[in-house]
Formats: C-alpha cells, structure tokens, sequence
C-alpha cells in the first residue's frame, strides 16, 4: 500500500510510529521512572478515547501506520479494549501495540485480543518477588506472571518481555530471565537504563549496556548470533541462539538510533512531542477542545517533526533532562 511520506523531518527522517500514552498513573513505582509520592494529572486533563482516536486519524493521514499505546500503566484506564478497537478502525492503521507492566493483563487479556491487540510488551526485571519489589517498589510478580500465561491463552503469538538493565542492581537478573523467556517462548529485550527517571538518580556509571549484557548471556548460555532487522526503524538489536531463543538489545545510552528514528509521541494529556528526551512539547488538546479542524493538527503535528533534533545528545555537555520524566512521557 503506498502511503503519505508527510512527516518527513529536517534530517530526511520519515515518522511512521505514533506512541500514545494514555494515562500518567501506575500501580508500580519503578524507582527508574516514578517518584515513590507520585502525583497524578487531573483526569479531566487527560484526553478522551475519542480525542485519542481523531489525533491518531490525523496522523494516519499523514503516514503513520503503527500505533503503541503505553503511560503509565495503559491497563489503568478503563476499558482499554474500547480504545484499542477505535484505533484498529483507523484507515491507515495497520498495527496497534501495548506496553504494560503486566499487572492487570490476567483480567483484561481475552478483551485487548478480541478488540484487535496483535502485539504486546510486557515489562519484567526479574523473577524474584523480593528484586521485583525493591526495583518496583510494590508487590507483584504472580499477578504478571499470571498476565503472561493469560495473554499466551488469549492468543497472542508473539510476546516481548522488556527488561530494564541497571549496573549495580540488574545484573544477576540477565541469566535467569533469558532462561525463563527461551523456556516459554518469550522474546526477551533488555533496556538501557535512561536519564528519564523522576528522582534524577541516573548517572552513566549506572548504565550497564547492551554489550555488557549480551557478554553475561553469552557466557553463561551460549553463543548468539545477531539477526538481520527486517525494519529499518527498528530499535533493537535481536540475536538468537544455536538451540532456539531470541533475545534482542535496545541500546539507547550506548548506541544511540536516533538516525533511524521514525517515532512520535502523544503524552496523555495531549502534548506531542518529537522525542523521549523533547524538552519542548505541541499543546494539540487545546486545538481539541478549542474547536480545531484536522488540518490545524496536522499543521500542528507537522511542526512538531519539523523542529526534531538530529539526535537526543545524553553524551553531550549541553545535554539537558526533559522536565517531565518517564510516566509523565510515555515509554
Ligand atoms: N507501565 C508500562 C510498563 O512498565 O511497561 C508502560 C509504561 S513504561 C514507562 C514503558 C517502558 O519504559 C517499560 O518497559 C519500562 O521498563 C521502561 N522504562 C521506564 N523508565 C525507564 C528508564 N529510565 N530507562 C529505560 N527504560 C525505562
Ligand atoms: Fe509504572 Fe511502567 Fe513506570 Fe514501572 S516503568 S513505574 S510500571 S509506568
């Protein structure tokens, strides 16, 4: 299908992948990215489902195809599924993507399935309820793990398990989540702690890379050999192993890919913005709820690419954090 190459920014960078958080709140603490006392937006401040679906609209028209839908934790806000299905009626629309921390996907699984959900993240650090709580500061494991065996029920064929890689807290995590995942069929990607944390606790000494992690896994399982992107825009770096098993690497400290980069971002109250690390952000709610036409946010969503930098610099003296941080962003 020949699509609309309109989000085309300065650096000949085409957007394609709109990411839509939709709450800010969360039933975790993760100390990366919550404060331990969170306060949330109001939830007038939030935008309506039908908001979400006219932006997403706008977008399709202008090239993007693939939607994922993120916070905060996503399952929060009530009946996702409903969303879900506006967005997979979206001409244009091919994909439609959740990440969630798993806790609430027991229950909701068979309804994001039946709505359309193809793909689904679910974010895990380790298999140690004691490791789980001190990184997450809650209690919750069993309630993921049962999400888990419920999205596998429910049908989803493909399952990515996100693991956040810290130094001096992750590192006896590796081993035992690549064994847990290549055991039931879960694709494994571990994450580069970023500079998105609310407390700005993040520090380049507490980075453990990608490479550092793949050395663990490689020594302790086996020898992996990497894997040839099948889209260009692909973040992460997959491997498999000899005897079956995909673990892939997102590496944004390390190796940055902001020269692929094809995302966009709307925070869930209706911000967009151009990257993770924006520390600008395009008020579209206001068009929203002013009485904006489509072609205003389109006009909107097009200066927004315009203005994106060529890279997100984290390595640069004049690196400067965003002022929100990352349940405030949308991962
Ligand atoms: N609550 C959902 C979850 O945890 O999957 C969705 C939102 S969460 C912000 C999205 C992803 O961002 C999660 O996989 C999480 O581990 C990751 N994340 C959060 N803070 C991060 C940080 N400072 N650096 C790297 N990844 C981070
Ligand atoms: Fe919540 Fe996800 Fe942030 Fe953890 S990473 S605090 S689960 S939004």
């Amino acid at each position: 299908m020949s699509r609309p190459a309109v989000l085309v920014d300065a650096f000949g960078r085409r957007h394609t992948d709109l990411r839509i958080s939709v709450t800010d709140r969360c039933n975790l603490r993760c100390t990366y990215c919550m404060p331990a006392e969170a306060i949330f937006r109001p939830r007038e401040e939030l935008l309506a489902y039908e908001e979400i679906a006219r932006v997403a609209a706008v977008a399709a028209g202008l090239g993007a195809h693939t939607i994922r839908l993120t916070g905060g934790e996503p399952l929060l806000r009530r009946d996702l599924a409903a969303l879900v299905a506006l967005l997979v009626a979206v001409p244009g629309i091919d994909e439609v993507a959740v990440t969630t921390n798993g806790l609430l996907l027991a229950e909701q699984a068979h309804d994001l399935a039946a709505a359309g959900l193809r793909r689904l993240n679910v974010s895990l650090d380790s298999l140690r309820e004691d490791v789980f709580e001190r990184i997450a500061r809650r209690r919750g494991l069993d309630r993921v793990l049962a999400g888990l065996a419920a999205a596998r029920r429910a049908g989803f064929a493909e399952i990515r398990i996100n693991a956040v890689s810290i130094r001096g807290l992750t590192e006896d995590e590796i081993v035992p989540l690549a064994r847990f995942c290549r055991r039931e069929g879960f694709h494994l990607r571990f994450i580069e702690f970023m500079p998105l944390d609310a407390e700005d606790a993040w520090d380049r000494s507490r980075v453990l890379s990608g490479a550092d992690v793949r050395a663990v896994l490689e020594r302790e399982i086996g020898p992996l050999v990497a894997e040839t992107a099948s889209d260009p825009g692909q973040p992460a770096v997959d491997y498999r192993w000899a005897d079956g098993g995909r673990v892939g690497f997102i590496n944004p400290v390390t190796r940055p890919f902001c020269d692929r980069c094809d995302r966009l971002r709307l925070t869930a109250d209706g911000q967009f913005r151009n990257c993770l690390f924006s520390t600008t952000e395009w008020d579209v709610k206001r068009l929203l709820r002013g009485g904006g036409t489509d072609a205003e946010i389109a006009a909107l969503l097009r200066e927004c690419v315009a203005a994106k930098k060529a890279a997100h610099g984290i390595d640069t003296p004049e690196f400067a954090r965003p002022a929100r941080a990352m349940y405030q962003i949308g991962g």
